[in-house]
């Protein structure tokens, strides 16, 4: 791949870019004094930009290229069905065969209680639908009191109104006055971050009581769900300890309310099973799904359904003013299908359980063993490296928090390797179909960048040398 075919040279590109886009979680003044990176080209889980530098698409791309770039039998798929009919749409007592051979095959690979799919176009119109679908669930149920929801600190859940409110990113609810009314926020299971005193299984079980705690506080016929991620990615790929999630699950069981597992990142194999649910023994009534069942190739999410919920919405009758145009977009639909027949045809679930994902690991953890390394976690194909400015006194952080994190990164992407920054936490969570090769290029591009930081920072005087 050569930058030959682009329309026009770098240089023009980024001053069409600052003049006219403005960028997602960005900071417009700041990116258009740099100049954006210009991607032009993917094929497997490499990137091409338009002076022809490859990097290893560590993030892929944002957690959703499942069975990496640029495979044609997607590309084919999507177009024989935009020959066939382009669009049509799921109102009006009306479907169409990509939507029903989609849902049929997720109802297949979902757990056994999971039957259903309600479809929209992104992760945050999963979310939004979550926030109705709970909602109406209970007034169904003729429980209408129980409308409050609770989420987690520094949880993530998409950038809408409800998406915004769940999660539990104050950065987010700065702007435009967030949560909405009856949103509620517990602790997070972030042992390394905030449980240092405690060791990790008390930690864990102290966290999943915040929720039991703040169901008190509210008064159970109040509350109608909890949502959270299995593991969550935005907020800095936070693996809970083991002790959590039963927890969990004991609260939301004996207090009767919903539990929303937001498997946006966690599904599609990232975890090793099809959904991060299955891997923690997570047994929820909603799961918002979104990038990985596409691989990112056309938008589509939806909210997949148990038949607890489900049956109350068949059952006790009554339509569900809820929907998108594209709910179920036929081309969007034909992608997620010819993705899933991919990863079920090169078992890439049971890849990462058995193959590349413990051999990743295991590189993975030994770079905890760097100096600027404060601890390396990984689960299946998704984890992080916390850098401290000093390891032999755990609890020490850089300030202020961010900067070493950017640094890091900006030396990865000169490394040829996409890394995410979450504050000073370096974060990857690469395609699914990755060799055992390039997991070793991978590692081998982390420890480098690594190695760089941590002179930089000796230079500077920010650790000891
Ligand atoms: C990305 C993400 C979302 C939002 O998805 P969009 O498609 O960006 O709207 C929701 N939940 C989780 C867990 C996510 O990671």
């Amino acid at each position: 791949m050569t930058a030959a075919s682009n329309r026009y040279p770098t240089a023009e590109y980024r001053a069409r870019d600052a003049a006219h886009h403005m960028h997602p979680f960005t900071d417009t003044g700041e990116l258009n004094r740099e100049g954006a990176r210009v991607i032009t080209s993917a094929r497997g889980v490499w990137l091409t930009d338009s002076e022809g530098k490859q990097y290893l698409d560590g993030m892929a791309g944002l957690w959703c290229s499942q069975v990496g770039h640029g495979r044609e039998e997607i590309v084919e798929a999507v177009e024989k069905q935009m020959r066939e009919l382009d669009y049509y749409n799921t109102f009006f007592k009306t479907t169409h065969p990509p939507v029903v051979e989609l849902a049929d095959k997720l109802a297949s690979i979902a757990p056994d209680n999971f039957n259903r799919v309600f479809f929209c176009s992104s992760g945050s119109e999963a979310n939004d639908t979550v926030f109705r679908m709970v909602r109406t669930y209970w007034d169904l149920m003729g429980k209408p009191e129980k409308k409050a929801i609770i989420g987690r600190w520094n949880g993530y859940h998409g950038s809408t109104l409800a998406g915004t409110s769940l999660g539990g990113m104050t950065a987010m609810h700065g702007q435009g006055d967030l949560p909405v009314p009856g949103v509620h926020h517990v602790a997070q299971p972030y042992w390394f971050g905030e449980g240092a005193a405690m060791d990790p299984g008390e930690f864990g079980i102290w966290a999943a009581r915040e929720l039991e705690r703040k169901i008190d506080e509210l008064g159970e016929g109040a509350v109608a769900a909890f949502i959270a991620e299995p593991i969550q990615g935005a907020g800095g790929v936070i693996i809970p300890p083991d002790t959590y999630w039963p927890e969990i699950m004991r609260i939301c069981r004996e207090r009767d309310i919903l539990l929303v597992a937001d498997e946006v990142i966690c599904g599609f194999g990232r975890l090793g099973r099809w959904f991060g649910s299955q891997y923690y023994g997570i047994e929820p009534d909603l799961m918002p799904i979104a990038k990985g069942v596409s691989s990112g190739y056309l938008p589509i999410g939806g909210v997949m359904v148990s038949d607890r919920v489900a049956d109350a919405f068949i059952e006790k009758g009554g339509e569900f003013f809820h929907g998108y145009t594209y709910s179920g977009h036929p081309a969007c639909c034909a992608a997620a299908l010819a993705n899933l027949e991919i990863m079920q045809r090169e078992k890439l679930v049971e890849r990462v359980a058995d193959d590349i994902g413990p051999y990743l690991q295991k590189k993975w953890i030994a770079l905890g063993d760097h100096p600027l390394v404060g601890e390396a976690r990984m689960v299946g194909l998704v984890g992080a490296l916390e850098l401290v400015p000093d390891k032999g006194a755990p609890a020490t952080r850089f300030a202020p928090v961010g900067e070493v994190g950017t640094l890091a990164r900006d030396i990865s992407f000169d490394n040829g390797l996409v890394m995410r920054a979450v504050r000073d936490s370096m974060i990857i969570s690469p395609p699914l179909v990755l060799t055992h090769e390039e997991a070793d290029e991978l590692v081998e591009r982390a420890e480098k960048t690594l190695d760089e930081t941590y002179s930089a920072l000796k230079k500077q005087g920010r650790i000891a040398a």
